[in-house]
């Protein structure tokens, strides 16, 4: 009885089983512990299936997509520290990459008087604190992409749940002609405006409010949220105010 040859097949049949060999979307990076950093990307060969033949290997990896996508799935921001590398091989291919952050902040929960005084002191928000700092490194970490086309920035702010009251109804139908930036605080607003420009140069961006780390966890994994939105930005769209209410102006 003669040995069943793959390489007999013919190659369209070959290239079948080839795409069914290709893992739709695999986790590239974990942490330590499930609150680190975890990075996936779409299109992942099996690495085993890389070392069977050289011929095996080259009509693999002729199936695997030109354009892939990476997400990186920031961990909780209190022990949130530095992204990994990625093989180069890999990193040459990434074309889109959404970028999951998450932000303690409380600021949203101050009345008017207390964010004055606030303010005054120059004290700036916790979320700009961190924004500035993150920048820098996420700048670091997206060199490595060389062939980035787009980069979708998701933050998970996790503000106070008792912030949503509705402290100003008037910000109603008319609130979308206002031409500032509905912001968290006035710092907020203004340190997301340095992801829009270069080198970043975000194609969009979404900030949504987690009251807990189940909320962040679940958003952080691309899961249909329904979470309130404070603002969304996009290249075409502008600054959108989302759902939640009670926001300053700016
Ligand atoms: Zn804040």
């Amino acid at each position: 009885m003669s040995h069943f040859r793959f390489l007999d097949l013919p190659r369209e049949l070959r290239d079948v089983i080839y795409n069914y060999l290709i893992l739709p979307t695999k986790e590239i990076y974990t942490g330590v512990d499930e609150r680190d950093t975890i990075v996936t990307a779409t299109d992942v060969p099996i690495p085993d299936l890389l070392q069977v033949s050289k011929e095996f290997n080259s009509e693999y990896s002729d199936q695997l997509p030109q354009s892939r996508t990476l997400h990186v799935r920031s961990g909780h921001c209190f022990w949130w520290t530095e992204y990994p590398g990625i093989p180069g091989p890999l990193a040459h291919k990434i074309k889109e990459c959404y970028v999951y952050i998450h932000i303690v902040c409380y600021c949203d929960n101050m009345s008017d008087g207390e964010r004055e005084e606030f303010e005054a002191l120059e004290t700036q928000c916790e979320a700009v604190d961190f924004l500035r700092d993150y920048r820098e490194r996420l700048e670091m970490f997206l060199s490595q992409l060389r062939n980035r086309q787009s980069l979708h920035l998701r933050i998970g702010l996790w503000g106070d749940e008792e912030a949503t009251v509705d402290q100003d109804s008037e910000v109603g139908e008319e609130s979308d002609d206002v031409p500032r930036i509905p912001s968290h605080s006035t710092g907020f607003a203004d340190v997301l405006s340095m992801f829009i420009a270069p080198p970043l140069e975000v194609s969009d961006i979404e900030v949504v409010r987690c009251v807990s780390d189940e909320e962040y966890e679940g958003y952080r994994m691309g899961e249909k949220h329904g979470l309130p939105t404070y603002l969304t930005w996009s290249r075409t769209g502008g600054w959108r105010k989302g759902t939640l209410v009670g926001l300053r102006d700016g």
